[in-house]
């Protein structure tokens, strides 16, 4: 409901933009017309980024050290930067290396990423750049070209970024995929470097640090490092005219500044540490989809081991007890991982689906809402919805399977089938097929066929007669049952007593109504 709207707005937007014509917008350059204003840019960052960071692992909070670090790094480059704007940074807890910029200036930087740079300077090259996406409204001016808002599905444009989650996104918060995993083009990339450097310049950086960067990338994107394929490079592509660029505004600033090699290595200390430990962790996710929690378990304690303060090692347990069969074990993990980290969604899934699956409805229910609340899920609205329905609250029900089966996952799918389901139960004339058919002797008959993917039970139909001259009905039956139960794709007919039919103009004087019909058996 909430992308409806706010896609038609911005669809709007976009027909305006492109009635005015279009026109570059250097950072340091009024834009002639905008569409979108810098109130809705800053605020559609804001809403966008919990389920932003949510989606990408949650943010990385066992060593506030590091993130102060970061966001020290950033401030000063947002300082220097040419539009103010209401800058954040945040290190999420994700091994893919990657960052990103929202409209509005908020920033994001995986743990991934920090493993692979090796100095200050070289923090400040990818949070300059991101920086200038933000204040060069790169991300803004995709939406007022309708680049994105087009639905989840759209893909032109998008990187093929890793996110385990994107697909089960519902609702408003499906933009915020759109807007972490666009794509820039190589003027946004070019723009992003040449101001990102002289920000670092003046932010008392050496602007060098980010022509080795782009040559370490360039190396490593020849390599097809996988990891920086899914992450960074889908939606920053590196190439030789990006060095080459890059050589020449250094020729312009001047090499000399700030490297900060030591306190880099100093503040990522801890982090690199326990990098083998998110390795074992990563390898236990995917081996626990494919079903191997041995194992995974075996991983998993690796991990924990390591670090005893990670939620996701928590939750990561909690999901092979689960798959076991083993559920106060896994309530047990999923409470510990909410514990340590409050406000992360997926816990507060889990923890609803295995309460709902041991018959404790009413206790899982805030947590699914609660989740929600951090990030909208099919999942979440599909268990919501069974739960409505099991205390006969249908049209609650109708509603959760409905703002689920607006994603395209299994669970989307699954509350689609149960949302059509009710609605079949509640208008069954809508979906059921009727008609007045005759025998070659005349006899006439009521026909019921049932084209939904469900069996009706008692199906009751009226027959109604029109008058050959006015049209109009002169006649109806009672309601009379035409089927005890039909199951899907299955006819039912009724001959109809006392009634003949000789020619084709006779038949045509009959309608047959469906009255009522129930689902049969409650699943
Ligand atoms: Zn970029």
């Amino acid at each position: 409901m909430m992308l409806k709207t706010e896609t038609s707005k911005l669809f709007m937007v976009a027909m305006l933009f492109l009635l005015a014509g279009c026109g570059t917008n250097p950072v340091t350059h009024k834009r002639e017309l905008q569409l979108v204003s810098e109130s809705e840019e800053i605020s559609i960052g804001q809403k966008n980024y919990v389920p932003a960071r949510q989606q990408q692992g949650g943010d990385y909070i066992i060593d506030p050290e590091l993130t102060s670090y970061v966001q020290s790094v950033g401030n000063k480059l947002a300082a220097v930067a040419d539009r103010r704007l209401p800058y954040e940074f945040v290190v999420l807890n994700n091994s893919v290396p990657n960052a990103w910029a929202m409209p509005g200036g908020k920033t994001a930087l995986n743990r991934g990423l920090l493993y692979e740079l090796n100095s200050e300077a070289e923090l400040a090259a990818v949070l300059s750049h991101e920086i200038v996406h933000a204040a060069a409204r790169h991300g803004a001016q995709s939406m007022e070209t309708g680049m994105l808002l087009q639905g989840a599905v759209m893909a032109t444009g998008l990187a093929a970024q890793d996110n385990r989650y994107a697909d089960l996104i519902v609702g408003g918060a499906q933009l915020s995929t759109q807007l972490i995993s666009k794509k820039y083009s190589r003027d946004d990339e070019s723009e992003a470097d040449l101001y990102g450097m002289r920000y670092m310049k003046r932010a008392g950086y050496d602007p060098r640090a980010a022509v080795t960067l782009q040559e370490t990338f360039v190396r490593l994107s020849k390599d097809h490092n996988s990891s920086f394929i899914e992450g960074l490079f889908a939606s920053h592509p590196p190439s030789e005219e990006r060095v080459t660029a890059n050589k020449a505004t250094l020729a312009e600033l001047g090499e000399g500044g700030i490297w900060g090699k030591e306190i880099y290595a100093q503040k990522v200390g801890r982090l690199k540490a326990t990098r083998a430990a998110y390795k074992a962790y990563d390898e236990g996710v995917q081996v626990l989809a494919k079903g191997e929690t041995g194992k995974a378990g075996l991983l998993a304690k690796q991990a924990t081991a390591a670090e005893p303060r990670e939620a996701r090692f928590q939750e990561l347990l909690g999901d092979i007890a689960m798959k076991q069969s083993r559920n106060e074990e896994a309530l047990d993990y999923y409470r510990r991982a909410i514990d340590m980290q409050p406000d992360y969604f997926r816990p507060y899934v889990q923890t609803g689906i295995v309460l709902n699956s041991l018959g404790r409805p009413a206790e899982a229910e805030p947590y699914l809402k609660r989740s929600n609340e951090l990030l909208p899920t099919a999942t979440s609205y599909y268990v919501l919805g069974q739960i409505a329905e099991g205390r006969g609250d249908l049209n609650t029900a109708m509603v959760q399977y409905q703002v689920a089966a607006g994603s395209e996952s299994d669970d989307g799918k699954s509350a689609m089938a149960r949302y059509q389901r009710l609605e079949i139960a509640s208008n069954p004339a809508k979906f059921l097929r009727a008609s007045a058919q005759a025998d070659n002797m005349g006899y006439i008959y009521a026909v019921v066929y049932n084209p939904t993917s469900v069996t009706v039970a008692n199906v009751y139909v009226r027959v109604v007669h029109f008058n050959e001259e006015t049209r109009q009905p002169d006649n109806q039956s009672d309601p009379l049952l035409a089927a005890a139960k039909l199951s899907s794709g299955q006819r039912a007919q009724l001959l109809l007593p006392g009634v003949r039919a000789y020619k084709q103009a006779d038949l045509e004087l009959f309608r047959v109504i469906v009255e009522r019909a129930e689902l049969a058996g409650r699943r």
